[in-house]
């Protein structure tokens, strides 16, 4: 199966802004589970700010920098941490902003140099080139651009590590009787009003809303996904045995 997985920065990165490399570890056990089972991986990772932050405030002087700068100090940081726990398995990292993704010979170049990792058996890493992104060039949020991503290398399935073990009937944080739904067949827009409070976190972009908009571009070209929590060990073998019980799992718009 190909599948691309997306980490969010509640994953990577501690609410302390220090890189979670026990959690990449683990991270790194799962995907050489999912080659050994035969499938084709693509990772979408974030933390690239959330690390910059956590950097900078470990600094005696703490001068006031933007989110490119930011993310120019963290991604370093959090591609070098991957290197080391994928070990013996090699990373490439791939930045990308919205031309890669929308310009035909910028996603051809894309998609070629993704098939040169795969081929070698380097796993891509994939972050928002948020050091250099304009306004005009930012997707502003990895779930949307895992979804782009899924579309472009045809996925067969979009995962969604986030800090949360899928979509809740309601904030489980401060409603008890929330429950955890198990299929979405097609996105609407009433979910976006009816699910979570869209807080993204300490340091990522995303929150619930990201997350459907990403499963809803997804379900547009036909591709699943799954929304499961990144700190449940048990998610690669499930992903593996396709037991998506525990998860929120979007359907294919094509099944509906
Ligand atoms: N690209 C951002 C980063 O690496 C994360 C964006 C997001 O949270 O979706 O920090």
């Amino acid at each position: 199966m190909r599948r691309v997985v997306k980490i969010g920065t509640s994953t990577t990165v501690t609410p302390e802004g220090q890189i979670d490399r026990k959690r990449l570890a683990a991270i790194a056990k799962g995907v050489a589970m999912l080659l050994d089972s035969g499938d084709n991986i693509t990772l979408v990772t974030s933390g690239a700010v959330g690390v910059g932050k956590g950097l900078l405030n470990g600094r005696t002087q703490t001068p006031n920098m933007g989110r490119p700068a930011l993310a120019a100090m963290g991604q370093i940081a959090l591609m070098s941490a991957y290197q080391s726990v994928f070990h013996p398995l090699a990373v490439g990292q791939i930045l990308v902003d919205h031309s890669h993704v929308s310009q035909p010979s910028s996603a051809m170049a894309l998609q070629a140099t993704l098939h040169h990792l795969w081929n070698v058996g380097i796993v891509p890493l994939i972050n928002e080139n948020d050091a250099i992104s304009g306004a005009e060039q930012r997707i502003g949020d990895n779930d949307t651009l895992a979804a782009l991503i899924s579309s472009l290398v045809a996925a067969d399935q979009l995962v969604i590590l986030s800090d949360i073990d899928g979509l809740y009937t309601d904030n489980p944080a401060t409603n008890p009787k929330a429950t955890r739904v198990l299929t979405i067949p097609r996105v609407s827009l009433e979910h976006f009003g009816q699910f979570g409070d869209g807080n993204p976190g300490p340091w990522g972009s995303g929150g619930i809303i990201s997350k459907l908009r990403a499963a809803h571009i997804a379900q547009g070209y036909g591709i699943e996904t799954i929304l499961a929590a990144g700190h449940d060990d048990t998610v690669w073998q499930r992903l593996i045995d396709q037991d998506y019980a525990n998860f929120t799992r979007f359907a294919a718009q094509k099944e509906a």
